[in-house]
């Protein structure tokens, strides 16, 4: 018998409003539903093949939104809300939303379409589109996941030269009360970085907890079944599928979090460990994008915390800059910038993604595990995804889109109003500054200091040319070399131009060749 959800108890006869729920907008607070009335008003949620394959996307992603989808659609099936649900393998299934809904609003001709601003600038305009289509209202709502509005955000953003997640993030603690003693921040200080930031030394990490898994039930054992055999030459595996499906479980994921990791999170927050996925983070990104947890209450408990004395300021004032910061930053950008930013290309990078992006397939060893662990969990955390996937991808030169489409298409936490702005503004540049005030560019050594990948790797971190050089050494060089010009005039480059200045034309060659020549073995 199947375990999902078609469609519920019988529909109205008329309908006043179709809600719309998307993949990421599961939470029976949202405010599409908000005044929902079921003598009246129709749920519509849609799996279409689209959403898996605009992007080619991991088999860990496709299977985290569906199931997630089904375990909401079943939990207001339960409530006896009306709701009409495509499955993916339904016969009739037309493969994308636009289709879809085009079709239910056909047959059910509803006076008003309910939607909450999608995370997605092209799912707005496709379903901005149907509704012109079929000349039905569409009732757009803000999504009040989130602390503040765009429209908020760009009331802050005029009239500022540059856009800097401090102010906003300050600005947000003080509008929300967060952290803060009257006006001033709590324990005096904005920010806890010099404290926060460490590596775990030789010994490495020292009993790390187990992270908060849940064994899959049986709808998404089903949906595991359909992704191996519909998505099948997707990347990755669905071997170890463990991710929170429901609000219930995310709970409990973020209860796990406040009690066992939180402590030390800021203290790691940066650090790397090979075959050590999961650390101090808090895994909860996922739950957050699909709307199974707010921010709020994240953010809540967090510093709840801080105020029982269970974690120390600096860790806690270290994940609430993530959360309330820059995620609500990066959101403010995205929605600012779109569409115009998914084509931007400051550093005119044209290289292809190197095809073992996919496969994991490279003697890389920092790489290597990075990319086995995404793979395997669709989970990375900030400073493999900043430092070491993104890393390689600026410095190699390869094209912000092509950098996109991979980030999208790996990560469960990734749509593209979070994803976008982390990858083609922070760690590719390609907005020329807009999101960071400089490239995040950086040698071998930096890896070297945050991990213990250089011991094992066939690499070596000091060197920039030779057998034995470590690509992301000659790579880093010869992007200093390739964009003089232009990062010349960036104050915040002066120490690593100054550097640079030292190398004599022959050391300069030298590491062109040897860039040309791997960037070449990469095609
Ligand atoms: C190239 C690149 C791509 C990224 N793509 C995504 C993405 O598709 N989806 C996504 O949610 N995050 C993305 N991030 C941000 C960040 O890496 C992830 O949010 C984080 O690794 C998720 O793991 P976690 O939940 O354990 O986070 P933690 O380290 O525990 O952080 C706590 C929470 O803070 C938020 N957060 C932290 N950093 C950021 C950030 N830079 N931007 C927005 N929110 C942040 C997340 O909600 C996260 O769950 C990306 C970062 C980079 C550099
Ligand atoms: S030597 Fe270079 S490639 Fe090898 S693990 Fe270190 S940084 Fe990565």
């Amino acid at each position: 018998m199947s375990t999902a959800v078609t469609q519920s108890r019988s529909l109205p006869a008329s309908v006043r409003n179709l809600v719309i729920v998307l993949g990421d907008q599961l939470d029976e607070e949202s405010s599409a539903l908000q005044g929902f009335d079921p003598a009246q008003d129709v749920v519509w949620m849609a799996e279409v093949d689209e959403e898996s394959t605009h992007v080619w996307s991991a088999k860990q992603r496709i299977a985290v939104f569906l199931s997630a989808m089904r375990h909401f659609a079943e939990a207001l099936r339960t409530q006896g809300l009306p709701l009409v649900y495509t499955r993916l393998d339904d016969a009739d299934n037309r493969g994308t939303l636009p289709l879809e809904l085009s079709k239910a609003v056909a047959q059910l001709q509803p006076t008003t379409l309910v939607l909450t601003a999608p995370g997605d600038w092209r799912v707005l305009q496709n379903l901005r589109d149907v509704a012109a289509r079929h000349q039905v209202p569409l009732d757009l709502r803000d999504d009040t996941h989130f602390f503040s509005t765009v429209r908020e955000f760009s009331a802050h953003a005029r009239g500022r030269k540059q856009l800097r997640l401090e102010y906003w993030y300050r600005e947000l603690r003080q509008r929300h009360g967060i952290l803060m003693d009257g006006r001033d921040p709590v324990g005096g200080q904005w920010n806890f970085d010099a404290d926060n930031r460490e590596s775990f030394g030789k010994a490495g990490p020292q009993s790390v907890p187990s992270p908060t898994r849940f064994a899959p039930d049986a709808i998404t054992e089903e949906v595991v079944a359909l992704v191996n055999t519909r998505f099948a030459s997707h990347p990755g595996s669905l071997h170890r599928f463990g991710w929170p499906v429901t609000r219930a479980q995310a709970l409990l994921a973020l209860e796990a979090f406040i009690e066992q990791r939180l402590p030390l999170f800021g203290k790691y927050e940066d650090a790397i460990w090979s075959g050590e996925a999961w650390l101090y983070h808090s895994h909860l990104s996922c739950a957050l994008n699909l709307k199974l947890l707010s921010p709020r209450e994240v953010v809540q408990a967090a510093e709840a915390a801080y105020r029982t004395g269970h974690a120390p300021l600096a860790a806690v004032e270290g994940f609430v800059r993530q959360v309330l910061g820059w995620r609500e930053y990066v959101r403010g950008i995205y929605w600012t910038q779109m569409p115009d930013y998914l084509q931007r290309n400051a550093l005119d990078a044209k290289s292809a993604l190197p095809a073992w992006y996919w496969t994991g397939e490279t003697d890389m060893a920092c790489l290597k595990d990075a990319l086995a662990q995404t793979l395997e969990h669709g989970y990375a955390h900030h400073i493999q995804r900043l430092m070491v996937t993104g890393l390689y991808a600026l410095l190699l030169g390869v094209k912000p889109q092509a950098v996109h489409a991979w980030y999208l298409s790996v990560y469960v936490d990734a749509v593209e109003w979070v994803e976008l702005p982390n990858t083609l503004g922070m760690s590719q540049f390609g907005d020329g500054g807009l999101m960071a005030s400089k490239p995040y560019a950086a040698s071998g050594k930096y890896i070297q200091r945050m991990s213990n990948h250089c011991k094992g790797c066939n690499y070596d971190p000091a060197k920039s040319t030779g057998a034995s050089a470590c690509p992301y050494t000659t790579l880093y060089w010869d992007f200093l070399l390739r964009h003089e010009l232009l990062l010349e005039k960036n104050p915040r480059m002066a120490m690593q131009l100054k550097n640079l200045a030292r190398l004599d034309q022959e050391a300069r060659d030298a590491i062109t060749a040897q860039a040309t020549a791997h960037r070449q073995a990469q095609l």
